[in-house]
């Protein structure tokens, strides 16, 4: 069987070289704990600065406003409920949000109505942008947060993040961003893009899954989620985690220096992979194609097929992609990305994602290109003819 094939760098990348030699001393030898006055501590603690001012000038931003958390999922809640939590009392009690959010926005926003919050939707285009009618409509002087994704993680759909977030600060309202595809992919500066918070994650850029990382520009009003020590100024309290800190700061350096480069390799092999598709498969969708989006996520629904069962073939021949799908109680319920994009059912629940990067190479793609409409070819001919 020729090598397996990854196509799931939207799920989780590997870990780069570099990041993990940088990491290694703080497994070994230099194990102090950060907030410790001897001569371990402050090596630790030295590391630790040194990792925040280098993820800092990745993002444009000051030392004082990154937290280290431990995922995306991490940051994207601290964003929503810390502001939300420390704005109602100034009768600021909804948050606006996009329905094709990543969960971790999603269920937070769910949790911001159980506390007694407002939640309230932006419409999105048919092609996955936000409405920008809806969105102007819904800045108004009870929001507290708003939070918009930079890119979406199942169709790589791009946001104007800087001109939402430009209308968002006219009107009073904080806004915060889902940059965890976003990141190594886009351009990205806090000193001229005026969002008020955004999110990273570690995993998704060649470090290692267990960290990630909030933006809090300074001034932003926002209550910490955790209770403890001081560290990281009360914001999240908890014995820093050196090593993973060290190992984001150096991903993300790393990330910022090739994105120019990566942007065109990717976009040349996702062209590539589409145009093969859509040659052999004429009516395949791929989902989100009329908008701007990200070079390294594509997502094609096959009428007639279903992911599940695609993903199984994919599987067996090697080949590693991930459905537009979340797996609920061992049922493949249809995307809610793509159900709020308006996809008809059928056609959301046979979605799959392929996501390139770093394991990718023309070899791949090509393989990939001729497999596909092979299996998509017997999964047609296995199912049932419609209206019969
Ligand atoms: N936001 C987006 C857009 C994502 O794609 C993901 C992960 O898939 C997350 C948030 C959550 O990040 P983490 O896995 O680090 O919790």
């Amino acid at each position: 069987m020729p090598d397996p094939i990854y196509l799931d760098h939207a799920a989780t990348t590997p870990i780069r070289a570099e990041v993990l030699d940088a990491m290694q001393p703080f497994f070994g030898p230099r194990f102090g704990n950060p907030s410790s006055v001897h001569r371990w501590g402050r090596e630790a603690r030295a590391a630790l600065d040194e990792a925040r001012d280098r993820l800092a000038r990745c993002l444009g931003a000051s030392p004082d406003e990154l937290c280290f958390t431990s995922c995306g999922t991490e940051a994207d809640n601290m964003a929503v409920l810390g502001v939300w939590r420390a704005r109602r009392a100034q009768g600021r009690r909804a948050v606006v949000t996009t329905p094709i959010e990543h969960k971790a926005v999603l269920a937070v926003a769910h949790e911001v109505r159980e506390e007694g919050g407002e939640e309230r939707l932006v419409a999105m285009s048919a092609s996955g942008s936000v409405d920008r009618q809806s969105f102007d409509a819904l800045m108004v002087d009870d929001v507290a947060l708003c939070s918009v994704m930079w890119v979406n993680n199942e169709i790589g759909v791009i946001q104007p993040v800087p001109e939402l977030a430009d209308i968002a600060r006219e009107r009073g309202v904080v806004f915060h961003t889902d940059a965890v595809q976003a990141f190594g992919k886009v351009s990205i500066d806090a000193r001229t893009m005026p969002f008020d918070l955004l999110s990273l994650s570690g995993h998704k850029i060649g470090a290692p899954k267990g960290i990630g990382a909030l933006y809090i520009r300074r001034g932003t009003p926002m209550q910490a989620l955790m209770f403890g020590g001081a560290q990281d100024r009360g914001r999240r309290p908890g014995t820093e985690n050196v090593a993973m800190a060290v190992g984001l700061a150096r991903a993300a350096e790393l990330a910022v220096e090739e994105r120019a480069h990566e942007w065109e390799k990717l976009a040349a092999m996702r062209e590539r992979l589409e145009r093969a598709l859509m040659d052999r498969i004429p009516d395949a969708v791929i989902h989100g194609r009329g908008a701007d989006r990200a070079p390294h996520i594509t997502s094609i629904s096959v009428p007639g097929t279903d992911s599940e069962s695609l993903l199984m073939a994919l599987d067996l021949r090697g080949v590693a992609c991930s459905a537009g799908s979340a797996c609920q109680s061992g049922s493949i319920t249809p995307s809610h990305v793509l159900r709020a994009l308006g996809v008809a059912p059928d056609l959301a629940s046979a979605a799959i994602r392929m996501s390139i990067g770093a394991l990718t190479t023309d070899a791949c793609i090509d393989r990939v290109a001729d497999l596909f409409p092979t299996l998509v070819a017997r999964a047609r001919g296995h199912a049932p003819v419609p209206g019969r």
